[in-house]
């Protein structure tokens, strides 16, 4: 449909909503939204996200809508070329390529916009608010999210720091002894600094925001799995599975084995029970046992049986209540009038052990 004319059906369609109420599909005496009294605004985020919570929430304070405080807040983890998981210094694919995944989501509007398999940008979070407001899109991937960032201004910049780039050389020296990548140590050599066993190949933030009045916005930006496969993308730019919101319930969102979580669509799940009457912790922990529950395959789980990964779930409700849960134990950042700490997660499993 070419620009004129959507933009001419949708006018007709707002001018047939308006005149024929037989035909609307809303209910005869619609169900009122959830109000909340005024209250603290409050943001909840993953645990690398202390100080991405304080600023979502003095901006809240200050005004500003819920997901342009999440995004505003993820801004400076994104920038911090030491938060090897997310933006700048983000850990890259197995081709030595950095590549990012975001996506944002707005209560009030019910809209949300996306970026996956992004390079050269280092705040993947605003190009995906950039989608929501200026396309009548919600997800565009790789080279044309690129060309879309370019068109907004965005600066391109490489995103490989050198300290990633060496995490990067050890893992290709050490994953195989049937190629032709070898590292020092089997030369008999020291390792430098950076030759360090590099387990964990998580990280990622997601921040969930509610303002005084109880509307929501939440964004999750990542640099994805590290070593990952050229082309792949995870939970975080997909709305229902890193991130979701519905401002008459609350916001969910994930950090953590992404695969796991696109294939219980975590964040909708979490906002989901939340909407059935769940707490936020109860709700994430339903998700955390829903994700359980579906591994099945034995590569995935441990000699107990239990999924042998690390996934964490995040979510505020209307009321201005938080609480995140795992599969393993852990922490996640709140921030309210009380200010920015970090608790305590709620665990499906005691230990690894
Ligand atoms: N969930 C992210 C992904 O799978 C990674 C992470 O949170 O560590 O891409």
């Amino acid at each position: 449909m070419s620009d004129l004319s959507r933009r001419k059906f949708l006018r007709a369609a707002a001018v047939g909503a308006a005149v024929t109420p037989a035909c609307s599909v809303a209910p005869a005496a619609a169900a009122p939204s959830v109000r909340v009294r005024r209250q603290s605004p409050i943001a909840v985020a993953s645990s690398n996200g202390l100080e991405a919570v304080r600023i979502a929430v003095e901006r809240m304070q200050a005004g500003m809508r819920p997901v342009d405080a999440a995004v505003a807040g993820v801004e400076v983890v994104e920038n911090d070329p030491n938060d090897n998981s997310v933006g700048l210094g983000g850990l890259p694919n197995e081709r030595g390529i950095v590549t990012l995944d975001s996506c944002v989501m707005d209560g009030p509007s019910g809209l949300g916009g996306a970026v996956a398999h992004l390079q050269n940008i280092k705040n993947p979070a605003q190009v995906a608010l950039k989608v929501m407001r200026h396309t009548d899109h919600v997800l565009l991937v790789a080279e044309g999210a690129l060309e879309f960032a370019r068109a907004h201004g965005f600066r391109e910049q490489d995103l490989l720091t050198d300290a990633s780039r060496k995490i990067w050389l050890e893992w290709l020296e050490k994953r195989s002894s049937v190629d032709d990548w070898i590292s020092p140590e089997e030369n008999g050599e020291h390792g430098t600094e950076w030759f360090q066993k590099y387990k964990d190949k998580t990280g990622t933030i997601h921040l969930g925001a509610v303002d005084a009045n109880g509307d929501v916005g939440s964004c999750t930006t990542t640099s994805g799995l590290a070593f990952k496969l050229n082309g792949r993308v995870g939970d975080s730019p997909l709305l229902g599975c890193g991130n979701y919101c519905d401002n008459d319930v609350g916001t969910g969102g994930s950090t953590g084995r992404g695969e796991a979580c696109i294939l219980v669509n975590g964040a909708a799940f979490t906002v989901h029970q939340m909407a059935l009457g769940k707490s936020p912790t109860d709700a994430c922990l339903e998700t955390v046992k829903r994700v359980a529950r579906m591994t099945r395959v034995a590569r995935l789980l441990d000699a107990k049986g239990r999924p042998d990964f690390q996934v964490k779930f995040y979510a505020t409700d209307k009321r201005g209540r938080a609480g995140a849960a795992a599969m393993y134990p852990g922490k996640f950042a709140v921030c309210d009038d009380s200010g920015p700490r970090l608790e305590d997660l709620a665990a499906l499993f005691d230990s690894r052990d």
